[in-house]
């Protein structure tokens, strides 16, 4: 089953000015981990914020769990979907704990406030980012990687089906990049969620085993797994003939063991 269905999408900023995004035909299956993957320009942003809703003169169609994104309504995405974006907008007075129970509100009635489960979610979710002790202070009080890591758990708390995430990882630390892709990695796998999102470290792709799209010019160079796309033959039509693997390095890189098997 589907989770996303692009067909022929093309989308450009300015009315005739470049293509951005240029006939893109891709789907990505539920319960998959999907890493867009290009140089900076590539489209990876643009291509996340039309599939999240934002950008809505594209040309072609989206399909999300099998209707046209056109269709769904502002409360039918937020139940579908959760989006974050590289920067958060949210305002620096909320408290983490309260930005975090708004991504519970999606399930609820206007009349309605967060219940007691709803606050058991949260805490749980800060539980596995390991962010409780950041609950009670405000946004504007923590840096810029605890607000990332605080915004990515506030998608994972909405409790959608499909997690959209651009560059989830741009402003962490080398282990807090292995605890958010852990996190990710475990999420698809025990609930079942679809992830599409960007990094700029093609070697995410390969500690998530997802599916690659690999962008470049505002098209689909090359697709599938991560193992068969993420290889130094096929990174060179996209970052140039200086890319190599790390046996060939001087120096040994550093590197985290697997989450899972501790
Ligand atoms: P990436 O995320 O891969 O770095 P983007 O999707 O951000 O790429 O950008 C793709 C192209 O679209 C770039 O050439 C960029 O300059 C252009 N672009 C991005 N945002 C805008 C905008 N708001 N208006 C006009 N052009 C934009």
């Amino acid at each position: 089953m589907k989770m996303i269905d692009v067909k022929n999408l093309t989308f450009q900023y300015q009315r005739k000015g470049k293509l951005v995004l240029d006939k893109l035909n891709f789907a990505c299956e539920k319960g998959t981990v999907n890493v867009l993957i290009g140089l900076n320009g590539s489209g990876k942003t643009t291509l996340i914020k039309t599939i999240a809703g934002l950008l809505e003169n594209y040309q072609g169609e989206v399909y999300i769990d099998g209707k046209s994104l056109k269709e769904l309504s502002i409360k039918q995405r937020a139940k579908i979907m959760a989006y974050v974006s590289q920067r958060s907008n949210a305002v620096d007075d909320f408290s983490v704990m309260d930005y975090l129970l708004f991504g519970t509100v999606n399930k609820m009635n206007f009349y309605q406030s967060p219940k007691e489960d709803d606050k058991n979610k949260v805490l749980d979710c800060a539980n596995q980012f390991r962010i409780e002790h950041l609950l009670d202070k405000k946004l504007g009080e923590i840096s810029g990687g605890e607000r990332q890591i605080v915004s990515i758990c506030g998608a994972i708390v909405q409790d959608a089906d499909l997690i959209i995430l651009d560059e989830p990882t741009s402003a962490l630390d080398i282990k807090n990049q292995h605890s958010v892709l852990s996190i990710i990695k475990i999420i698809a796998k025990e609930q079942g969620k679809t992830f599409i999102l960007s990094s700029h470290n093609p070697n995410h792709a390969l500690y998530l085993d997802s599916n690659v799209f690999l962008l470049k010019n505002g098209s689909i160079l090359a697709q599938g797994r991560a193992e068969d796309i993420i290889n130094v033959e096929t990174l060179k039509s996209v970052y140039g003939e200086d890319i190599c693997y790390s046996t060939e390095l001087a120096y040994r890189e550093i590197s985290f063991s697997d989450y899972e098997n501790k």
